[in-house]
């Protein structure tokens, strides 16, 4: 059984999913002979839906189903489904939802990642999301994430994101898209690309700055070291980009994770694709970006409750701390 069910007050979707319980865990550091992920263990997971693989032939990025779905593919049921009009809203559990696996080496670190093969996981993110946005008109949304560390909700340490297409538009998304759409019939203009402008004259907050992207300590950040990877042209969606931003961003991303890895030591850490539903895409207002939240404390009551998170460090000292994690990151690259 998988359902979405809708809070009658919020409009929040939920989704119940009992299955989802018996999931496998292997720990922090089970033995890659163990894992489904790894190279020759190819068996343990469902058949690849796509593959990217070098000169060899082998895989060098692999996509398989999830075998324990948030959402199937095959509860497409709509009989029995109380009206739209009824007081407890509900759409059955439909969806998609693959691994994204990212390297055959179980060890590998996305922070220190060879820039051609973080190109290769962006490629394949790409073409996912495109892939599954095509499929039919009943999804609205693409997810796109990784969770890295046990603190981040990841059941199994060998490299690998998700991405989630779902019937409806989740909380997060529906409310920045709303605020995306009032703040551009207030000022005439993107948000985001206001933001940017003004973090780009201050730079207190920039963290790295490539061709193409910038890395932003937001001004009200959510946690330490939260940090915006944002597309410096106004970008509405991320199944939008171009070869030539892909590019950028391998290098730019995987240089910023390896500043965090380099100042905090393998943090825990949420990464999202954050970018508007499939069908609601303001061309003006919408801008989408990669969102890192590292997990270093856990969120308690207060801000369970309230929504009003305490954050006990400045974004401005995150990002001192990891412009200098970089700029020490390239003194030791020109040395050797
Ligand atoms: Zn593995
Ligand atoms: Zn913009």
């Amino acid at each position: 059984m998988s359902e979405l069910r809708q809070d009658p007050v919020t409009r929040d979707w939920v989704i119940v999913n009992p299955e989802r319980a018996s999931r496998p865990h292997d720990g922090a550091g089970a033995a890659s002979g163990a894992c489904p992920f790894c190279l020759g263990n190819e068996a343990q997971t469902p058949e690849a839906v796509e593959t990217i693989a070098g000169a060899d032939g082998r895989w060098l990025v692999r996509a398989v189903p999830n075998r324990f779905p948030v959402l199937r593919m095959d509860v497409r049921e709509t009989a029995g489904a109380p009206p739209p009009e009824a007081f407890w809203r509900r759409l059955p559990g439909y969806g998609h939802h693959e691994v994204i696996i990212e390297t055959p080496d179980h060890h590998a670190q996305p922070g220190r990642m060879p820039v051609a093969q973080a190109r290769r996981v962006l490629e394949m993110y790409v073409r996912r999301a495109r892939a599954l946005a095509g499929r039919d008109g009943a999804l609205r949304q693409i997810v796109l994430f990784r969770n890295h560390g046990a603190r981040a909700g990841t059941s199994l340490a060998h490299p690998h994101s998700q991405i989630v297409a779902t019937p409806a538009v989740a909380p997060e998304t529906r409310r920045r898209v709303m605020d995306e759409i009032a703040w551009y019939d207030e000022n005439g203009g993107c948000a985001l690309c206001r933001t940017l402008e003004r973090e780009r004259a201050a730079a207190a907050r920039i963290v790295l700055e490539t061709a193409r992207f910038a890395t932003i300590a937001p001004y009200a950040s959510l946690a330490p070291y939260h940090l915006q990877i944002v597309p410096l042209r106004h970008a509405p969606a991320f199944l939008e980009i171009g070869a030539a931003e892909l590019d950028d961003l391998a290098g730019h991303l995987t240089r910023v994770l390896g500043a965090l890895f380099d100042r905090l030591g393998d943090p825990h850490y949420n990464l999202v694709v954050q970018t508007p539903p499939l069908d609601l895409v303001h061309r003006s207002a919408s801008h989408w970006f990669v969102e890192i939240l590292p997990r270093l404390s856990t969120p308690a009551g207060f801000e369970l409750g309230s929504r009003i998170v305490v954050n006990v460090q400045p974004p401005e000292r995150a990002a001192a701390e990891l412009r200098a994690a970089l700029g020490a990151a390239d003194a030791a690259a020109k040395e050797a």
